[in-house]
């Protein structure tokens, strides 16, 4: 670890201006410079640079960070790299020991690079295997083709074939110049004890695996004998570019399509997605096989909070995943279930009954997780007492693990109706579980950990400038700049934001802004003095440059708000803390009007799908969510006109 010390040396030498000035031909402009952005191609200038904070951000493709950031992404270097970089430019003396430290990063990063242009070649190596040797054509293609596989789908998934020999993958590699220690690191060669080498996927058809941006970074191999005994499907190993707990199958086909459905289907394996591309429906990942983790969700979370869970086979096949579905109940999605007839799953069902009547299929059997969970568990119980109390306990448990107090509620309301039990009483079985789960959940927490390697595609992904994260983006802003100061009853005013809207069960949702609250949460648990240049100057490149992008932000929510409401402006300068209040109220209110426009939509589907419980369901939500409004408007002074 380079020393804090030695990281506030530095930033303080290589001033912003100094550093950007270098690259980019600044101009003043009141207390800021701006120019034209070096990282996207633009005629009116829209990159600002702010001396007094030491940072930048382009206004157009949203890039931020300070002195070092712009060197890691201007020059493509790791984060020490650039930050030794800018130690030599001005003269700053180098702690010895980091030498190590920095030949590893290069290491790394180059190691990376080999293995990304290893797998793109190894991809479109099964693929001409697949297409052109004779092998290929007579086993894998006739294989996805009986599949029902159609070509284009074959292509667009970049399916292919590895042939049986031993050594042919590993000999077309070797004499494509191929270093042979990445093609064992890469899984696509294998060594035996003696040292032999072979072919890891012989006589397998192959999936390509890409990333959430697109890169190949890894491959499955599914075994075609019946006799084989080895396993069905052979998988890359983990490697730097794949860590399969953070990668879900099929997401980078699906982006677009879960942003504009706003939700996801979620599957178990590879030729569930293709199939149900093929059938026109792109919204779809796949956990592939393994039990889903908490990564995997967060991914999910970052395009939508709706997810709808196609699991193999019929009622019992969901029974035995119920415990993974608890856990996206716990990241506060909305969940849903189809189940299919027995020996059914998504893959095998579509072809059965063909496109349409897959995606009718699927809309109107989707039902809501926990009353779906409630009815199938009812099911079993007939009139035994105590297998009534185990049920009503595993329910209200599921229940307990929904962040939102609301949605909570109306489960509850509507739960007892279904159990035919107190409501009081399952409130008070409800609070228990709640205890425990938060007790838990405060133990898992841990700090992030500084990442080792650039990470400009992550930058990119978790700083997306999207309006819907403006406010919750000035509620961070607000801890960053004036966390430090008291707070009457609390430790600071950052532990007063956040006690507040724990309270109020509001969450923090976009990726960047909860990796900055668990610093700040960090700080606060090991007493450490917030303030801006703590998370500028900060150590971990991802948390500086998404301070620097929203301090440059310019607040203009709140003004937006302020003409809706009618709420007087203030500034956050002068009076932060009635800024701050003003802004709890209205993040709690937005996530209200969201929440009571999805129930209405809920509400549409349910009656014509004729559910009564689910129709009764979303009329308690509604009615919660009214009253809760009103309750808010009352206490900030609002007069809601619709
Ligand atoms: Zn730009």
């Amino acid at each position: 670890m380079i020393p804090q010390s030695k990281i506030d040396e530095i930033l303080q030498a290589a001033t912003i201006e100094d550093v950007v000035g270098d690259y980019v031909r600044l101009k003043r402009r009141g207390a800021n410079l701006t120019g034209l952005c070096p990282f996207h191609n633009e005629k009116t200038p829209s990159f600002s640079v702010s001396p007094a904070k030491g940072i930048y951000k382009c206004f157009g493709c949203g890039k931020a960070g300070n002195s070092v950031n712009f060197v890691m992404e201007h020059d493509g270097l790791g984060y020490i790299e650039a930050l030794k970089s800018l130690a030599d430019k001005y003269r700053i003396e180098w702690p010895q020991q980091e030498n190590v430290n920095i030949d590893q990063e290069k290491a790394l990063r180059s190691e990376k690079e080999s293995l990304q242009i290893l797998n793109n070649w190894a991809a479109e190596y099964f693929e001409t295997q697949l297409w052109e040797a004779e092998e290929g054509k007579t086993i894998g293609l006739s294989y996805f083709e009986e599949r029902g596989f159609r070509q284009d789908i074959i292509k667009k998934f970049k399916l292919g074939y590895s042939l049986e020999g031993w050594n042919h993958l590993h000999e077309t590699a070797i004499a494509a110049s191929y270093n042979e220690e990445v093609l064992v690191k890469a899984g696509l060669v294998k060594k035996n004890e003696q040292g032999k080498t072979y072919d890891a996927y012989r006589g397998r058809v192959m999936f390509t695996i890409h990333g959430h941006t697109g890169k190949v970074i890894a491959f499955a191999g599914r075994q075609l004998k019946k006799d084989d005994k080895s396993a069905k499907y052979v998988n890359s190993p983990e490697t730097l570019l794949y860590h399969k707990s953070n990668e879900l199958y099929g997401l980078f086909y699906a982006k677009n399509a879960i942003r504009q459905n706003d939700f996801v289907y979620l599957v178990e394996g590879y030729t569930d997605v293709i199939s149900m591309h093929q059938a026109g429906i792109e919204n779809v990942v796949a956990s592939s096989g393994t039990s889903l983790t908490e990564n995997q969700i967060k991914l999910i979370k970052r395009h939508t909070e709706n997810v709808t869970v196609l699991y193999d086979g019929d009622a019992a096949g969901i029974k035995a995943s119920m415990r993974g579905i608890d856990m996206l109940l716990e990241q506060g999605l909305n969940v849903k279930v189809v189940p299919f007839p027995d020996g059914e799953d998504p893959d095998s069902y579509s072809r059965k009954v063909g496109a349409e009547d897959f995606g009718t299929y699927l809309k109107k059997e989707s039902r809501d997780f926990i009353l779906f969970k409630v009815k199938l568990l009812l099911s079993d119980v007939a009139n035994d007492p105590l297998k009534k109390a185990q049920v009503t306990r595993d329910i209200v448990e599921s229940i307990g693990k929904i962040p939102d107090g609301i949605k909570r509620m109306a489960f509850i309301k509507e739960c007892a109706v279904l159990l035919d039990m107190n409501e009081g009483l399952l409130i008070t079985e409800l609070n228990k579980t709640r205890n425990d789960f938060l007790t838990q959940k405060e133990k898992e927490w841990v700090p992030t950990e500084t990442p080792k390697v650039s990470l400009q595609d992550e930058l990119k992904e978790l700083l997306k400038d999207e309006p819907i994260f403006e406010q919750e983006r000035y509620m961070v802003k607000m801890m960053i700049l004036h966390g430090h100061k008291e707070k009457e009853g609390y430790i600071n005013t950052a532990h007063y934001i956040l006690t507040t809207m724990q309270a109020l069960e509001l969450e923090f949702e976009q990726e960047a802004m909860r990796l900055l609250v668990d610093e700040i949460k960090f700080m606060l648990q090991e007493n450490l003095p917030l303030s801006a240049a703590a998370f500028i100057n900060h150590s971990n490149p991802l948390i500086s440059a998404s301070t620097a992008s929203i301090l440059a932000q310019q607040n203009e929510a709140s003004k937006k708000w302020t003409e809706k409401y009618n709420v007087p402006l203030i500034s956050p300068e002068d009076n932060y803390l009635e800024d701050i209040a003003s802004n709890l109220i209205y993040l709690e209110k937005k996530q209200l009007e969201k929440m009571e426009k999805l129930a209405t939509e809920e509400l549409k589907i349910a009656i014509e799908k004729g559910s009564e419980e689910e129709v009764n369901f979303s009329l308690e939500l509604i009615k919660l969510l009214k009253e809760k409004q009103k309750e808010l408007s009352n206490k900030a002074g609002i007069v809601i006109l619709h």
